[in-house]
């Protein structure tokens, strides 16, 4: 059974080393629509578990093959936090690959565990999803277990971000006519401010769903993010045409004040005057370069 996979070239994590820790089926605790697997009822806990051995002793074989990778990103075919085995896992891997960041691609559920809760504070980076800040939405989307409380889940968020050392990530998968709206992306920018991670990535459907669900378009993932004030973000899988637009220094100062954007954004948007004018804000010292979890955002 093969547990390592790639190094495949992610826009939003680099390059990444990927490790699947539920190769044998579906195993989350939510069923959301947008699953590229396919419908399964939501479980608990994992009742099919890989030993530890066999996924160290797959990525040593990996590594002695000289392979070039920026991060580890642990993932699961559903919730790799339910693998049992986790903390034993990230502490060997910590051991083994010191000169790498070790990721975890979650749905966020383990915050509601303490051990779990404790052992994601061993990573580099960690990423959640939150697709909505509204109960009845929250359920439609990802179908979660009824036993996951949406109103704690941001609580505990909020507490993990306090406590972690290292870089947190949010995700919002948008879906047509569930959480492509005002309303809905209102309650997120609240949470997101409550929960304070680096960046919030968005994106919408792009492999065949679960359920009969459809994607929105990139016009409208932008629109939406421009409801969102209270963390950076970034349109995650941007792939229409180039853009041109023109921003004057003081217009680039004015908005890049009360939205850092990505360079991704930025290369993909502005037009080369813009670019330059970018350049000489950077010069000028008046807009500044954050690294946040891999990612180059500009902000004045
Ligand atoms: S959390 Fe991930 S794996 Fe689980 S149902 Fe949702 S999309 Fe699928």
């Amino acid at each position: 059974m093969k547990l390592v996979f790639g190094p495949v070239n992610s826009r939003r994590f680099g390059l990444s080393l990927g490790v699947d820790l539920s190769p044998f089926t579906k195993q989350c605790n939510f069923d959301c629509v947008y699953c590229e697997l396919s419908p399964k009822k939501p479980m608990i806990a994992q009742n099919q578990v890989v030993e530890v051995d066999e996924i160290l002793k797959q990525i040593n074989d990996t590594l002695k093959s000289g392979v070039e990778f920026d991060f580890l990103t642990l993932t699961a075919n559903g919730e790799p936090s339910l693998y049992p085995h986790l903390k034993e896992l990230i502490l060997s891997l910590k051991k083994s690959l010191k000169n790498k960041k070790i990721l975890i691609l979650s749905n966020g559920t383990a915050v509601l565990d303490e051990n779990k809760f404790n052992t994601l504070l061993l990573f580099d980076v960690v990423k959640f999803s939150l697709d909505s800040a509204i109960q009845k939405t929250f359920y439609r989307i990802d179908r979660a277990l009824k036993e996951i409380n949406l109103e704690l889940l941001i609580k505990k968020m909020a507490d993990f971000q306090r406590t972690f050392k290292g870089e947190l990530v949010m995700e919002i998968l948008v879906v047509k006519g569930l959480n492509d709206n005002e309303k809905e992306f209102l309650a997120l920018n609240k949470a997101l401010a409550k929960i304070k991670p680096l960046r919030v990535d968005i994106s919408s459907i792009d492999r065949p769903p679960a359920y009969a669900v459809k994607r929105v378009s990139e016009e409208r993932l932008n629109e939406l993010a421009t409801l969102i004030n209270s963390v950076p973000v970034l349109i995650a899988k941007r792939t229409y045409n180039k853009q041109s637009l023109e921003f004057s220094k003081e217009e680039l100062l004015k908005s890049l004040h009360l939205r850092p954007q990505s360079e991704l954004d930025i290369n993909a948007l502005f037009s080369d005057k813009s670019k330059q004018n970018l350049e000489l804000l950077i010069k000028e010292e008046k807009i500044k370069i954050l690294d946040l979890a891999g990612i180059k955002f500009y902000k004045a």
